[in-house]
């Protein structure tokens, strides 16, 4: 295969320059970070399963109208998408609260939360990807009032969807993360949903066990990570068929 040149390496994806001009390559890695990147770990079948579940979320996305920068799925650790100019936001959706929530504002972990709340932090590993109100991202000119009244409209609308996916499969939404992409067309700007939607940026919750099948398995080293995303793949009917964490060959007679 012809060497394709890398434009970005990040926490758990590589991405290349497409094969057409405005696309791009993303390569879900095995590696799992989180506290800022103190702890990490590869995860063997991380990245096949990020990749096929982020396909199924953006795929049903489209479905219902929502625009997001996929293309199409490569194969099991790659998948094409537009390129496009990212806005520095960590866009959050919260319906229970978890995580940060519960230390900055002393809720319960899963207290039910009134409405689904949408908070912002800037994107800055250097700085821990602070928590910012609408007054920063006018005045710094990170995203334009009409921005922010269609990302918050596409936050809600992914949190819906995604509620609803989850609902249907047992598994309770209780909080994620989008980012969000600018893609021109001449003079005309649009956004889309970016990045990835996966296990490794939502909390996924049993209904009814209340087991974690997110990546709180890996922060707070709860079990196998590989097993919980399969999991939830598996429930989705999109387990893919030679299960990547399969362990050791074993010998047929
Ligand atoms: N999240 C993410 N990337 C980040 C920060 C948060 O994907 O850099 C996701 C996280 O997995 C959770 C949601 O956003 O589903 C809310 O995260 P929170 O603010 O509670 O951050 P945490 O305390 O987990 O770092």
């Amino acid at each position: 295969m012809a060497r394709r040149k890398k434009i970005y390496e990040g926490k758990a994806k590589t991405l290349y320059e497409g094969p057409e001009p405005g696309t791009i390559v993303q390569y879900f890695k095995d590696d799992a970070t989180a506290f800022n990147a103190e702890k990490r770990d590869v995860i063997e079948g991380k990245g096949v399963l990020n990749n096929i579940l982020s396909e199924f979320f953006m795929l049903g996305l489209g479905q219902i109208g929502v625009p997001t920068h996929f293309l199409k799925r490569l194969n099991m650790r790659e998948q094409l998408v537009r390129s496009c100019e990212i806005i520095p936001l960590e866009v959050i959706v919260r319906n229970h609260a978890a995580g940060s929530i519960c230390k900055r504002l002393g809720l319960e972990e899963g207290t039910q939360l009134p409405r689904p709340i949408v908070e912002y932090c800037y994107k800055d590993d250097a700085l821990g990807d602070p928590l910012v109100t609408e007054e920063h991202i006018a005045a710094f000119g990170w995203a334009s009032q009409q921005d922010m009244d269609d990302i918050l409209s596409l936050a809600l609308r992914v949190n819906d969807f995604m509620s609803g996916v989850m609902l249907a499969v047992g598994i309770k939404l209780v909080d994620f993360k989008i980012e969000i992409g600018r893609i021109y067309d001449g003079d005309f700007q649009r956004l889309v949903i970016a990045d990835e939607i996966s296990p490794d940026s939502c909390r996924l919750w049993d209904q009814k066990t209340g087991q974690k099948l997110d990546k709180d398995v890996f922060r707070r080293d709860l079990g196998n990570l590989t097993d919980a995303y399969s999991e939830v793949a598996r429930r989705l009917g999109v387990m893919p068929t030679n299960p990547p964490a399969a362990g050791k060959p074993t010998l047929v007679n």
